[in-house]
């Protein structure tokens, strides 16, 4: 098989496809700790925190205080993922965009005022 040799662009496109899939069993872990960690910093608890894939939301959060993302965003950046979560976080205390939901938002996330 002497096209497979010396990485052929076919083995790489095959092993990009492998490391993506791999990518969406572990970072769900990584989306999980950082609501835990932003959760401790904002001082709400969430209910549970749902990794799922919704067609067009990047985040939610319900009245029962749970927090849901899609594992999509791990392709954004770190802080666009921590905006996204911070964000739906401070909807469990403030479930509107009034200038209080705003303020904390701001606390939290200085750089995007
Ligand atoms: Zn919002």
């Amino acid at each position: 098989m002497q096209h497979l040799d010396g990485h052929p662009p076919l083995h790489r496109v095959v092993h990009r496809l492998l490391d993506h899939t791999h990518a969406a069993f572990t970072e769900p872990g990584r989306l999980r700790n950082q609501a835990t960690e932003l959760s401790a910093r904002i001082g709400v608890t969430p209910q549970t925190v749902l990794i799922r894939e919704p067609k067009q939301r990047w985040g939610s959060c319900d009245a029962n205080g749970a927090l849901r993302l899609n594992w999509r965003i791990i392709q954004a950046s770190p802080k666009l993922i921590d905006y996204v979560i911070a964000h739906e976080l401070i909807h469990i205390q403030h479930p509107n965009h009034r200038p209080t939901f705003w303020a904390n938002l701001g606390r939290v996330m200085p750089d995007y005022e």
